[in-house]
């Protein structure tokens, strides 16, 4: 106890190898008021009995980024602070046995080409020469990575520490933390067994036990403890030192070396949570009793792979609770609900793999108050209202469990904890053959079979078209030709209201957004890199009230940006008002005749032009419309009281019928923007790219002398040449882009796809990516004169390179 300091800077809860990771890399930045407090020893929840497979490609650049950041600490790790980490780079390789994972393994191979990691395809012969014990009759191909590897979990998590140490950071074994001080919205301490101990910032990382220590601060932490298993043999004649680590997914299972002998565990597809009733408060270095049952198919589907198994002693088995994640991913970053706390937690059991990069990131974040760089997929920020109950949140984490190695289909929708969050529509919607997607909670339309005609309303995935995409090409065409309506309920809505609404906004919004009552302003909110942290819309309702709309998936993450932003000692408040109105987007040439037919509001051209919002009656109910589309055609966006939605959509319906109106989802809207070329944050948009890059600069007020967030940034990149620019690509419409596909300019590659899809009236495929030359910059003209190629599951397909919208409803053209 004495040792115990009474107050420090920085305070980290769990010395697993993440707790570690934050401190180490603390320590690196100069850090040194830091103390790490374990309730128990180091490494003794989850870190030690880890297999330690370390691999790196994920379907995101940068959280690949992030775990190549491990790969290199590791690299380097033992000889700075002089403990062993077991750490070998003896490469991962991974195994397809059907035509559709081959697929998937050949696209994963030019995702990792996108991203510039090596990866390559072998022939079955191939990986069996890496992996002599395996028999490959099943075997399509495989992908082997050289720069994987795997580590000694405990001993990496133990030079972190040192390493920590070394750089002064304090680290206090066996003291439990039972409680954190909040006050006025600020962390202000942890109480602990042995004493109070106040502090700026707290940084949980207390593995599965971290939901807890969350809930003492009213931070919500979205995970659950689950049974993860596996075995290890006696030697096995064979099994060389280097072997490789394996991943066979589509028999569940990864290998790899251990003193002569095998590691192999699985993600079985009935996997179990633990401590349903509540955590134990200490769990060290212990296991749970083996569930043989549960992992004996594993264990057959393994012996048909390395037949040596059938005869293998079994040293050891481990089955170890872990903390997994409603989406598979981790959760990093400062909790939306309190200043000062951070999180890295949840690691779905790839805690070791991410641990180095997660760790640094999360550092970064805490001492600098933002990440490297954009973390989006595991932002803590990007779960909602309905991860707070920790039955949902354990519901879905069982399906991410059980999905961990079974294809990861393009278009994949969650099945579990549904339907959750419904737009009053939602039945009427559902008889009219709605085939439902899900988005933090919400049920929305993907898509609607003609029921009539016996179309069924469930996704058949593939790698190729999927079945519906017939039924979104008559979707489009509706929008396009005539109109379309669509529930789009679930946007994030807030109001922003007080006094000095107009001077709080103008600072976070990069576009002009003093505009008189009456106006809606399309704008992004910029961090001070100029990176753009939103993208969305704002309508000004009075002089001191703004209505704000935004994306469905960004509701926390907005809403927490926003009000951070907010000046101190202004009278501005924002509420989130997104359960109030249900939302009807009207779209298409015909939208204005079928609405004008329901209301005496004036809605031509003179009397409600685009980029305004008015208060109208249609069919007995108060609607504020907005003149919006995110699709490319003249449309309304109807914000309705959610009580009146039911009877404006059977108006609506009813009065469209001559006009050939058609319900149409969220399926048909991607197809749409892409043509338009309107950008979506979190694909071509987000924390790293600037308006000026994205082709944005239009709507950023930089010849105003009006001061806003990220302005100085921007005016910096505007003086140079751009080191990157957005530009649209189309294809064949016989090659199907689903995003990541790699760029090539003149055989060199100069980027990655962030979107693809299909457009139905330009009848090609269409992606959007940054052309990148960071050295020389890039200018219009150069992009546009380049000779394109797209990389495509590996194959290089011609391409087109466009940076105006391909379709222009407003000039009736279409560019091809
Ligand atoms: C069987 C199995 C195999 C795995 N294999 C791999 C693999 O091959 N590769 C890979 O990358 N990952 C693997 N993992 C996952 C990996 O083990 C975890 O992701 C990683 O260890 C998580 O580290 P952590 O620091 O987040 O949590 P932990 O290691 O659990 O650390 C959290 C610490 O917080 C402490 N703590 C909790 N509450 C308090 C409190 N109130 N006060 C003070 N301290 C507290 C705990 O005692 C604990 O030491 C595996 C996991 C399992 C179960």
């Amino acid at each position: 106890m004495s040792a115990l300091p009474s107050s420090a800077k920085i305070i980290i809860v769990g010395g697993g190898i993440v707790g570690c990771s934050v401190a180490y890399h603390l320590g690196k930045m100069g850090l040194t008021d830091v103390l790490l407090l374990e309730q128990g020893r180091l490494t003794c929840g989850s870190t030690w009995h880890a297999a330690g497979l370390v691999g790196q490609l994920r379907t995101s650049a940068n959280i690949t980024q992030l775990l190549g950041y491990s790969v290199e600490l590791y690299d380097r790790l033992e000889q700075e602070t002089g403990l062993a980490t077991g750490w070998k780079r003896n490469g991962g390789l991974r195994l397809a046995c059907n035509p559709e994972r081959w697929t998937e393994v050949k696209r994963q191979a030019t995702t990792a080409t996108s991203f510039g990691l090596e990866m390559h395809l072998l022939s079955p012969k191939e990986a069996q020469e890496l992996w002599p014990l395996m028999q490959i009759e099943d075997v399509v191909g495989a992908a082997f990575l050289p720069t994987d590897g795997q580590v000694s979990p405990s001993d990496i998590a133990m030079s972190l520490a040192k390493g920590a140490r070394q750089n002064g950071v304090t680290i206090s074994e066996g003291v439990r933390v039972l409680g954190v001080d909040v006050e006025g919205g600020r962390v202000r301490a942890v109480v602990t067994d042995q004493g109070r101990i106040t502090c700026d910032k707290l940084v949980i990382c207390a593995g599965q036990w971290s939901r807890e220590i969350g809930r003492m601060a009213g931070v919500n932490i979205p995970l659950a403890a689950m049974q993860h298993q596996y075995l290890i043999t006696e030697k096995i004649e064979g099994v060389a030192r280097d072997l490789p680590t394996l991943r066979d997914p589509d028999r569940l299972t990864y290998w790899k070396e251990e003193v002569g002998g095998l590691v192999m565990g699985g993600y079985e597809p009935n996997p179990k949570p633990w401590a349903m009733d509540g955590l134990p408060d200490r769990f060290e270095f212990q296991l749970l009793d083996d569930d043989l049952e549960r992992f004996e198919p594993l264990l057959e589907l393994a012996a048909g792979r390395v037949p040596a198994m059938q005869t293998a002693g079994i040293k050891q088995f481990i089955n170890g609770p872990e903390s997994f994640t409603p989406d598979g991913n981790f959760i990093l970053g400062e909790a939306p609900e309190v200043r000062g706390i951070y999180v890295g937690a949840g690691f779905n059991a790839f805690g070791i793999a991410s641990g180095g990069g997660a760790g640094m990131a999360l550092a970064e974040w805490v001492a600098k108050g933002e990440p490297p760089y954009d973390l989006w997929p595991v932002d803590i920020r990007r779960f909602g209202r309905n991860h707070l109950d920790t039955n949902w949140v354990r519901t879905r984490t069982l399906e991410a469990y059980a999905k961990h190695y079974t294809m990861a289909w393009p278009y994949e929708e969650y099945r579990s904890g549904r339907p959750l969050r419904r737009s009053p529509l939602y039945d009427r919607l559902k008889a009219e053959g709605a085939c439902f997607g899900e988005k933090l909670g919400w049920e929305r339309p993907n898509w609607f079979a003609e029921l009539a005609r016996g179309e069924e309303a469930e996704d058949h995935y593939s790698y190729w078209r999927q079945n519906w995409f017939d039924a979104v090409g008559r979707e489009h065409k509706a929008a396009r030709e005539r109109v379309a309506i669509f529930d789009q309920t679930s946007f994030a809505k807030f109001m922003l209201v007080g006094r000095d609404a107009e001077k709080a906004l103008s600072w976070i919004a990069a576009n002009d957004v003093t505009k008189p009552p009456g106006h809606l302003v399309y704008t992004q909110m910029l961090n001070d890199r100029g990176g753009i942290e939103c993208d969305l819309t704002v309508g000004r309702l009075s002089p001191s009230e703004y209505y704000i709309v935004t994306g469905t998936g960004f509701a926390t993450h907005d809403f927490d940006w926003i009000s951070r932003s907010i000046q101190d000692g202004l009278d501005a408040s924002l509420i989130d008002v997104t359960s109030a109105h249900a939302v009807l987007s009207v779209m298409g040439p015909r939208s204005r005749d079928v609405l004008q037919s329901l209301t005496d509001h004036d809605l031509s051209n003179a009397g409600f032009p685009f980029g305004r919002v008015k208060r109208i009656a249609i069919a007995g109910a108060p609607v504020l419309a907005l003149r919006v589309t995110y699709v490319g055609e003249l449309g309304f966006e109807l914000h309705i009281p959610v009580e009146f939605a039911a009877s404006v959509y059977d108006a609506l319906m009813e009065a469209g019928q001559r006009h050939g109106i058609a319900n149409a989802g969220y399926r048909a809207i991607e197809s749409l923007r892409l043509e338009k070329g309107y950008r979506a944050w979190g694909a071509e948009i987000g924390p790293d790219h600037s308006p000026l890059v994205a082709g944005l600069g239009w709507a950023v007020k930089l010849k105003s002398n009006t001061p806003f967030q990220g302005r100085a940034a921007l005016e910096a990149q505007a003086a140079k040449k751009l080191p990157r620019l957005l530009a649209g690509f189309t294809t064949d419409p016989s090659i199907v882009l689903l995003g990541r596909e790699t760029i090539y300019c003149g055989g060199k590659r100069v980027g990655w796809l962030t979107s693809g899809g299909y457009g139905y009236t330009v009848g090609r495929s269409i992606g959007y990516g940054y052309v990148r030359d960071p050295e020389n910059g890039v200018d219009r003209e150069m992009v546009l004169s380049g000779r394109y190629e797209l990389e495509v599951a590996t194959m290089r397909v011609p391409a087109e390179i466009f940076l105006d919208p391909l379709y222009d409803p407003t000039m009736s053209r279409i560019k091809s």
